[in-house]
């Protein structure tokens, strides 16, 4: 969630992007690839008016609609067996344009509830199954109150809790927050193992003060890891992912995922077609040009969970609405049984051996006005 009312995701830049999208301009020009690489993840365009019935404003469906100690359990996601999504805040420094949370209604979780979810994760009927959780949002970063308020939940109430990952693009974002005062907030867990997701699309995005926050993190003992869309215009091409994996890897990053872009309601112009990355991830896993501890796997967010494409993953197309049917490797009575009030999504086809399989929404490779004109730039 980043802070959005349903269907109308503001604009919301923070100063120290908006001071990087005036370098870049400043250094490469309004139109360099640069500048446009961060007016497209940033600067509201007029192209998100443009709606196809298809999209839709909430991309999939996986909170907890459980009632738990006479009380509904809020703030909860689960849909992998040893992973739960907790949601303290929806705050963010900045609104990427093409964020699957953005569009999501607003809601910042009291402390009696995250003590209730951290009580339902180590509940004797699940502990043994869940080990890891992803502190997601909005940005945890954003509030150190309610990250502390979070973590201590977790080591009181849900000991089978080892991993605490977290979504953050705070280092990229605003890195300053990764103060002193954080570091020593995360140095008094000693209990878990820390992740922290970063989000980082674009080799220009490498600023020396972001850098440096991460570095931060790391020498605390964070491991950073980076899952990113692939967005048009921005990184949807060989040479900038190149550039950007050996990014990574020089500043000791894991590369996770690499996402087609998701079918949110006005953000066709962001998404490419499943074709086009499939191309892409094809050449940056045979190429030599940087390490191959580097290389992502190509993911779809499907309605479903995460699928990683092979060779046999898309089944069929539908030409009429421009969708896919791919082959997941997730079982319909599993994934009941993770979160018993989890829904079907009608797009679900199951497969003989209770496997599900997903109808996908494509994007496509046309051009459509991918140049920022200067006065969409960053308002200052
Ligand atoms: S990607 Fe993260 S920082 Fe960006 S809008 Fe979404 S939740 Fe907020």
């Amino acid at each position: 969630m980043a802070g959005a009312r349903e269907g109308a995701f503001r604009e919301l830049i923070s100063p120290f992007l908006r001071a990087k999208i005036e370098e870049a301009a400043q250094r490469f020009g309004d139109a360099s690839p640069q500048h446009g690489a961060l007016t497209r993840q940033y600067v509201k365009s007029s192209q998100e008016d443009f709606l196809q019935t298809s999209e839709r404003g909430r991309h999939y469906q996986s909170e907890v609609h459980i009632s738990f100690e006479d009380q509904p359990v809020i703030g909860v996601e689960r849909l992998y067996k040893r992973t739960i999504l907790i949601e303290p805040t929806t705050v963010c420094a900045a609104h990427c344009r093409w964020c699957l949370r953005g569009q999501y209604p607003i809601q910042t979780m009291k402390p009696e509830q995250i003590k209730h979810a951290a009580r339902y994760i180590g509940a004797d009927f699940q502990r043994d199954e869940i080990s890891e959780v992803l502190i997601t949002g909005g940005d945890p970063l954003m509030s150190l109150n309610l990250l502390r308020c979070t973590l201590d939940a977790l080591q009181s109430h849900a000991p089978n809790v080892r991993t605490v990952r977290i979504g953050s693009r705070v280092p990229f974002q605003d890195p300053e927050r990764v103060s002193g005062a954080m570091l020593e907030l995360f140095s008094g867990y000693r209990h878990f193992r820390f992740e922290l997701g970063c989000n980082v699309n674009h080799p220009i995005e490498f600023w020396p003060e972001s850098i440096t926050a991460i570095r931060r993190l790391q020498d605390i003992g964070f491991r950073i890891y980076n899952q990113h869309p692939l967005l048009k215009g921005v990184n949807d091409d060989f040479d900038t992912l190149v550039e950007l994996y050996s990014l990574l890897r020089d500043h000791d990053i894991e590369a996770h995922y690499l996402f087609h872009a998701i079918p949110l309601r006005g953000m066709r112009h962001h998404r490419t077609s499943l074709e086009r990355g499939l191309e892409l991830a094809a050449r940056i896993s045979a190429c030599g040009a940087f390490s191959g501890r580097a290389k992502p796997r190509y993911a779809v967010l499907s309605d479903i969970g995460k699928i990683v494409l092979y060779q046999g993953t898309v089944v069929d197309r539908r030409e009429v609405d421009n969708a896919v049917l791919l082959r997941s490797g997730f079982k319909l009575d599993e994934r009941r049984r993770w979160n018993p009030s989890w829904p079907i999504p009608d797009s679900v086809v199951l497969d003989n051996d209770g496997t599900m399989m997903t109808w996908y929404l494509d994007g496509t490779d046309q051009d459509e006005n991918l140049e920022y004109p200067a006065s969409l730039r960053a308002r200052g």
